[in-house]
């Protein structure tokens, strides 16, 4: 075990070595050689050494550059380093996440980074935490507790009784809410046609004004951070408005919420604790490894009211057991990364992640607009939209972006115009990535006769 081990650490330390000079996307011949995998299944054993070869060999030439410092596609942040280290000690430890007498250590980080994150988010300090796959799952488990939560108000038990002759949930989304929030909402039985709908602004927010007079029991989904501009919705005025009427405020911050750990960016989230729930990632502006989301509720009883299992597991002893607050039951120990991660950056550590990289985003945007680029977005944030002109010219520069390796950002659609966007969320990125990378975009541009 201890020579397998040792050689893993030294192919995965070679990796992050060269992934910050290889080109960011596979090579076409490295993902044409992955056919090498679809072997039928081996009649016999394979010495785990040569299991672990092969996979360096043919697996690592195959992946997305995600851990190096200049990737920018989707909302992706890399690892930090105390975190992988900490998630393969974790991994090596084998513990069941769910119950605190299968594995103390892995509840009590679970607790101290719950208390933590509320702390660096702002939050209230006595809200619940669930331990999620993503903010997928987030947004889910924290639905979940809403309707829970305002049906309880009216009567209605919803985990006994199912929505089957429930009163009706109103249930508000923006209209740039994230798929994954109309996502949650189908699988909780509340629908995607039937929910309001409310137009939003040029950089994505909701129009307060346009909000339909709301009821109870009732559900607002706001956003703090757009996934394509990093803008957010006027969250204090629409929990005001929630409340009078006695509707819960759910908030998807995947990455948007971590301004709040920025005194810088503090002031773009402002009011958002003023909500009841609250979808966040740490594999994203964390920077833990994946997968790791975090759902917060602010009465944590309405959380473990929708997700306790049966009374078979009643807390123990006094502890937080982590299963009450979790659609799952066995499940990795996420506290772990991210109590290393909360840790090693400290809260200082923390914002000036926030600070590196929004200051990153502004930079590409004006290297971009001084060449003569249209930038689509008010770059408030880590996230920066550019169109190359028209939809055609700006597919072919992603395209030969892509291709050419330096970096790597993807295609978006804005308000009905082709986009390239900009996601700069890794704690490895630096000022020099962001000029090489401009360097080669613009190159880039040039060749495929965009005008700037
Ligand atoms: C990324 C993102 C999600 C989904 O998060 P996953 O971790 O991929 O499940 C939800 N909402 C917003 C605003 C996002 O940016």
């Amino acid at each position: 075990m201890r020579e397998l081990l040792h050689s893993v650490a030294l192919r995965a330390a070679r990796y992050l070595e060269d992934i910050q000079e290889r080109r960011v996307s596979p090579s076409h011949e490295a993902v044409r050689d992955l056919a090498r995998f679809h072997e039928p299944l081996p009649e016999g054993p394979t010495a785990p050494e040569e299991v672990i070869r092969m996979l360096d060999e043919a697996g690592s030439p195959a992946t997305m550059g995600i851990a190096g410092r200049r990737f920018f596609g989707f909302v992706i942040g890399g690892s930090l380093p105390a975190a992988l280290g900490a998630n393969w000690l974790a991994s090596a430890w084998d513990q069941n996440a769910g119950l605190f007498a299968a594995t103390p250590i892995s509840a009590t980080l679970e607790e101290v980074s719950l208390r933590w994150l509320l702390d660096a988010l702002g939050l209230p300090e006595e809200s619940g935490g669930a331990f999620v796959t993503g903010a997928t799952m987030a947004n889910f488990t924290a639905l979940a507790a809403a309707r829970h939560a305002v049906l309880e108000r009216v009567g209605w038990d919803v985990e006994a009784r199912g929505l089957f002759g429930a009163p009706e949930i109103q249930v508000v989304v923006g209209e740039e809410a994230h798929p994954s929030v109309i996502k949650s909402l189908c699988m909780l039985g509340m629908g995607r046609e039937r929910v309001v709908r409310v137009p939003v602004d040029r950089q994505g927010r909701m129009l307060s004004e346009a909000l339909p007079a709301l009821k109870s029991p009732g559900i607002v989904c706001v956003q703090v951070g757009n996934v394509n501009t990093g803008s957010c919705d006027p969250v204090p005025e629409i929990c005001r408005r929630s409340h009078e009427a006695g509707a819960w405020v759910h908030v998807d911050g995947a990455f948007g919420l971590w301004a709040a750990a920025s005194p810088r960016y503090a002031h773009l989230v402002a009011g958002a604790a003023e909500a009841d729930s609250w979808a966040t990632d740490a594999h994203k502006w964390l920077n833990v490894p994946y997968d790791s989301g975090l759902a917060f509720v602010r009465d944590a009883r309405q959380l473990r009211g929708a997700m306790s299992m049966t009374a078979a597991y009643l807390p123990q002893g006094g502890h937080r057991e982590p299963m009450l607050y979790v659609p799952e039951l066995s499940r990795r120990a996420r506290g772990v990364d991210t109590w290393a991660a909360l840790k090693s950056l400290g809260r200082s550590g923390l914002g000036e992640l926030i600070d590196r990289n929004c200051r990153c985003a502004r930079r590409f945007a004006s290297g971009l607009a001084g060449a003569g680029f249209e930038i689509l977005n008010d770059v408030v944030l880590n996230q920066v939209l550019v169109s190359f002109g028209a939809a055609e010219a700006t597919e072919r520069v992603i395209a030969g972006i892509q291709e050419e390796g330096t970096c790597w950002c993807g295609p978006t659609l804005w308000q009905g115009r082709v986009a390239m966007r900009i996601s700069v969320s890794s704690w490895a990125t630096t000022e020099a990535d962001v000029d090489r990378s401009l360097e080669a975009m613009l190159r880039i541009a040039r060749d495929a006769g965009a005008a700037g």
